[in-house]
């Protein structure tokens, strides 16, 4: 048995069915448990084939309608995105935004943090999931990960910093053109904290990385192990935080600014499968984040030994989800359960999600 402890519960639901012609049915309904946090994942015997009905198919119609409506004074379009977005201090950006490829950085205008940066392409007006090709990804993450370094550098009391991604309109976004943001400072979200303490403790308690042993766990079990490139493995969580969670751990990279080229490109490449496939199933909007651990001191007191194995207690860490498909009228997927009760319902399994994506990968 490994040191990492995969726990699950299913319980039994009997009532009298108008689905079985008012006869005694049972359901299943089975809870996950994350491993390292002990975040929770509900699934439904019944619910198992009407994932549809809860996130709905793209009305891609609808959607370019939307997409040609907001195309005129979008402000980060190329006409508008050099006059209507703000600009670092040289010492930050030298010239105020920073270029890679296709992909522009600049401060959010309305920030949520220290450090709070969007990263957009100004020729992509709307762009499908299918549409993010691992070159375009390659830059926008690029262009993210050289700003965290600057962004590190500039504020030397940063201790956090994410690269985070709303995709349209169900996943949050506020603008229909394509943006992701680079999110960090002091202030360090409570998920994040909860991620990187979980993982400093089991570095004390088992003197190895987490993520290390989570890797060679799951490549070792299979079923949830989708593929490997670069020292970056792609994974469906045991516990999904999402619905069709992916997840890429990068074991050696401590932050996101730490990313070298060759990485970055495992993930854009990952990413764009992920994505595709998205889309492929009538989906379409998503969020991903890419997690770094501690930046500066702070990793906790389980990180002497993590290092001394050469790995950081919390590394990089990718985690994708795909949210309500978008349509005129869709509906939300964050209710009370995940909201209020911090659990989340999921549809299809993390083992059904890495036997389809592993032949692709
Ligand atoms: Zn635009």
């Amino acid at each position: 048995m490994g040191l990492i402890r995969f726990e699950r519960k299913a319980e039994t639901v009997g009532f009298f069915s108008p689905l079985a012609g008012m006869e005694y049915a049972e359901q299943t309904i089975e809870t996950r448990w994350d491993p390292l946090t002990g975040a929770t994942s509900t699934s439904s015997s019944e619910l198992a084939t009407k994932e549809e009905m809860f996130y709905g198919k793209t009305d891609w119609e609808h959607a370019e309608e939307l997409a040609r409506s907001s195309r005129d004074g979008c402000f980060f379009c190329p006409e508008k995105v050099l006059e209507a977005t703000p600009k670092y201090p040289d010492e930050v950006v030298a010239g105020g935004r920073l270029r890679r490829g296709r992909a522009l950085v600049f401060p959010n205008l309305f920030p949520l943090a220290a450090i709070h940066a969007v990263v957009t392409y100004p020729e992509k007006h709307s762009l499908r999931p299918s549409e993010f090709a691992p070159d375009l990804l390659e830059e926008g993450l690029g262009a993210a990960v050289e700003f965290a370094g600057r962004a590190e550098r500039a504020y030397p009391a940063t201790r956090h910093i994410e690269v985070c991604c709303n995709h349209m309109l169900p996943a949050g976004a506020s603008m229909v053109h394509p943006h992701f943001q680079v999110f960090g400072g002091e202030g360090v979200p409570a998920l994040v904290q909860k991620a990187w303490e979980c993982s400093a403790a089991f570095t004390r308690e088992h003197g190895v990385s987490y993520w290390r042993t989570l890797c060679e766990e799951e490549k070792a079990h299979g079923e949830r192990f989708i593929g490997e490139q670069a020292d970056c493995v792609w994974l469906a969580p045991y516990a999904p935080i999402g619905n069709r969670e992916v997840m890429a751990v990068v074991p050696g990279a401590a932050t996101v600014s730490a990313l070298g080229a060759e990485q970055v490109a495992a993930l854009a490449r990952g990413l764009s499968q992920v994505l595709a496939w998205y889309e492929e199933v009538g989906l379409s909007a998503f969020n991903f984040t890419l997690y770094g651990g501690p930046i500066g001191d702070a990793a906790g007191g389980g990180a002497a030994a993590a290092r001394a194995a050469g790995d950081p207690d919390h590394p990089v860490v990718l985690r994708v989800i795909a949210r309500s498909a978008f349509k005129p009228d869709y509906r939300t997927d964050d209710y009370f359960l995940e909201k209020q009760l911090g659990s989340e319902l999921i549809f299809e399994t993390p083992e059904a999600i890495a036997a389809t994506l592993r032949a692709g990968f």
